[in-house]
């Protein structure tokens, strides 16, 4: 962080912010400010040129048609781009999560060129995953900063598939997450049968070559690939998900985790009622 206060981005939300994910700024600016922090909460719309120099950027869920806009302005503008060159944090959600892939194929068919900042591709499920998942630290990743289970909403009929750079952020315990192309949600191997899905249609099932849609058998949930982290956990998810939160906010300030952050009341009530409602 270059000045004393955190600058939190928030991108594109009249596109990127059908599923209320801007909230995950609120949410880092209140636990930056518990830690003493100064921040600001800076939107960035889709005609305002993205700046190089936010502390954390976040960019949330969107329609199909809405999240073309995104990736059409990411290809254009290199903001964001450089940020991630720098190392600066970026979080991203559900449709931002396509976005800043190699391309993705909406339910329509149409395939669409991402921003080209995760080796990862989406294809159509054939049927949309609606419901809680839950998942843990994949062992590959982040293992020792993220020790419990992540938990959020999910919402989306793209099904995203790892190319060699990106890691899996997550295993799935419960729900769909990244799923299968042509699958649909909860009838894969390995993917948890509970999800809420519905109706799908007959989509391809072909995985594109060098991508995978497992990890060692395992359904695979969200990606992290150098200082970016992919999910498709709404919620908003660092709401639900403090120790992801506070990842972001200590890559941001250099400070190493544990932060000593404290106990927000409700926090843990909230996570537990979440995690028991899918039991
Ligand atoms: N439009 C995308 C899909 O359905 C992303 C949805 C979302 O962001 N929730 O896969």
């Amino acid at each position: 962080m270059n000045e004393s206060t955190l600058r939190i981005g928030v991108l594109m939300p009249e596109v990127l912010g059908t599923y209320g994910d801007s909230g995950n700024a609120v949410v880092l600016a209140h636990r930056a400010k518990l830690l003493g922090y100064q921040s600001e909460i800076v939107h960035v719309s889709c005609t305002d040129a993205i700046p190089q120099t936010l502390d954390i950027y976040t960019l949330g869920g969107g329609e199909d048609i809405a999240q073309t806009i995104a990736s059409r302005r990411l290809l254009t503008d290199r903001g964001l781009e450089h940020a991630v060159q720098n190392g600066k944090p970026v979080l991203a959600i559900c449709a931002a999560f396509q976005v800043l892939g190699t391309w993705y194929t909406d339910a329509e068919g149409k395939r669409t060129e991402g921003a080209g900042l995760l080796d990862v591709v989406t294809l159509p499920q054939g049927a949309r995953a609606i419901g809680e998942l839950v998942s843990s630290a994949s062992g590959l990743q982040l293992e020792r900063e993220l020790t419990e289970p992540l938990t959020g909403f999910e919402n989306h009929g793209g099904a995203t598939l790892l190319g060699r750079d990106a890691l899996p952020l997550g295993f799935v315990t419960y729900g769909v997450g990244n799923g299968q192309p042509g699958v649909a949600p909860g009838l894969a191997e390995g993917v948890s049968a509970q999800a809420g899905v519905q109706q799908g249609r007959e989509v391809s099932r072909e995985i594109p070559d060098g991508y995978r849609a497992t990890e060692d058998g395992k359904a695979v949930e969200g990606c992290v690939q150098g200082s970016i982290i992919a999910t498709y956990m709404h919620g908003p998810c660092l709401a639900r998900n403090p120790q992801l939160a506070d990842l972001l906010l200590a890559r941001a300030i250099g400070a190493t985790l544990p932060l000593a952050v404290p106990e927000i009341p409700g926090l843990q009530r909230l996570r537990q009622e979440r995690l028991a409602a899918i039991k």
